[in-house]
């Protein structure tokens, strides 16, 4: 168990709090998406109703290492500040980190805000450079960490600052370790895993790892084709990850082994084109039409899916199922977000793509838990150690 800002005093200390401002903007500039700033106030209001002088960071898109007014953190401070109602000291400095701001931190009051610029102005940050997490460092007496969505990351801002003032965690790291490690770790049965996406590549160590852990993988998308594949089914032009069917195979022979059922699709929804009114047809899993690609599960799939999907007391969820950004291949999608909402099991969705088809369909509050981080919840479902988080406090 790492420590939180509840273990250690803040009162009258400077704490730097690495947050995961990293939100959608439009065209305009404006947030279409203040979901990580919201997650991110359980830690800020801690700190402001305990007397903390309280520094913020945090990146947002990729400026590549330079300064660029783009990606500015300017709309985070105005949100920050109506959501908080109060001033937020923001110093758009290309630095990052200068005397200026320096003074700043030193001048805080108990109680009152600074927040840095985009900590990805300075490319020190992403090679996790020595001098640039100092220079974080000598702002405050405490870090802590409480970005989640680049835990997985080692960084000047998530990782180096730990090295020179004492690291603990904030509240939203909490959670997300609570939920994502009990159900990894402590799962009420039947544990029932189910991945989609399109990239198998990037989810077959998850997959090799789940195998240690639950009942039952179902898996769906596009990473099913190169499993069906890998059976000596006929997939059409679905995509087909094939430098990875031997791989696909191999998980299957040891799942067999394990005594974990695995669930592939068994009917598909497919078309000629990846186009949304391009005809559709119906093919079984292992007969599609050369000129189809398969871009939703068929009905048969969604029935066999949500059958074990009802059956199970804690299900993990990462991927679409189907192209669900197409309204003709939301289907399936649609259908495991509503069996996961009508279930009485713990369920946690796994951020990325999942998250966000959840978020669209309307069934975010139906769900007990869904990750701010897609990439940091996939390294934690491998079982892997986040950087950001192994440098804080142990209790
Ligand atoms: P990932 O980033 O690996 O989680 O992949 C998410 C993406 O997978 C989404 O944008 C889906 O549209 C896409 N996807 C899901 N099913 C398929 C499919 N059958 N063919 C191609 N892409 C798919």
């Amino acid at each position: 168990m790492k420590k939180t800002v509840k273990d250690i005093e803040v009162k009258g200390k400077k704490v730097i709090v690495r947050c995961d401002f990293n939100v959608p903007l439009d065209e305009s500039g404006q947030i279409t998406d203040d979901i990580r700033i919201t997650s991110a106030l359980p830690t800020i209001n801690y700190l402001l109703e305990n007397k903390a002088k309280i520094i913020l960071m945090s990146h947002l898109g990729r400026p590549k290492g330079e300064p660029n007014m783009k990606y500015s953190l300017k709309p985070v401070a105005e949100r920050l500040s109506q959501l908080l109602n109060m001033k937020i000291n923001f110093i758009s400095d290309e630095n990052v980190v200068s005397d200026k701001v320096k003074n700043a931190a030193d001048n805080l009051k108990d109680g009152e805000i600074l927040l840095l610029e985009n900590v990805r102005f300075r490319k020190e940050e992403t090679e996790n450079g020595a001098e640039f997490s100092k220079e974080l460092a000598g702002l405050a007496d405490i870090f802590v960490n409480d970005a989640f969505g680049t835990a997985h990351r080692a960084h000047s801002s998530t990782a180096g600052i730990a090295k020179y003032i004492p690291a603990v965690s904030g509240f939203l790291i909490e959670k997300e370790v609570k939920f994502l490690g009990s159900a990894i770790e402590n799962p009420k049965r039947p544990f029932v895993a189910i991945m989609g996406g399109a990239k198998v590549g990037d989810k077959i160590s998850v997959i090799d790892n789940l195998l240690k852990k639950v009942d039952v993988l179902i898996i769906g998308g596009g990473m099913a084709y190169t499993f069906l594949k890998s059976k000596g089914y006929e997939i059409g032009k679905s995509i087909l990850d094939t430098e990875n069917i031997n791989l696909a195979e191999s998980l299957l022979k040891k799942a067999d082994k394990k005594g974990v059922k695995i669930l592939l699709p068994i009917d598909i929804k497919a078309s000629k084109e990846f186009d949304n009114n391009s005809e559709t047809s119906l093919f079984d899993a292992d007969k599609i039409s050369p000129d189809y690609m398969g871009l939703d599960i068929g009905p048969k799939t969604i029935d066999l899916f949500s059958e074990e999907l009802l059956k199970a007391k804690t299900i993990i969820w990462n991927g679409p199922v189907g192209v669900f950004e197409m309204s003709n291949f939301a289907t399936g999608t649609i259908k495991i977000a509503e069996a996961l909402a009508d279930s009485d099991a713990v369920t946690i969705i796994g951020g990325g793509d999942s998250a966000a088809a959840v978020a669209q369909f309307g069934f975010s509050d139906k769900m007990t838990h869904i990750s701010t981080g897609g990439g940091a919840s996939l390294e934690f479902l491998e079982g892997k150690e986040l950087p950001g988080i192994a440098v804080l406090q142990d209790k």
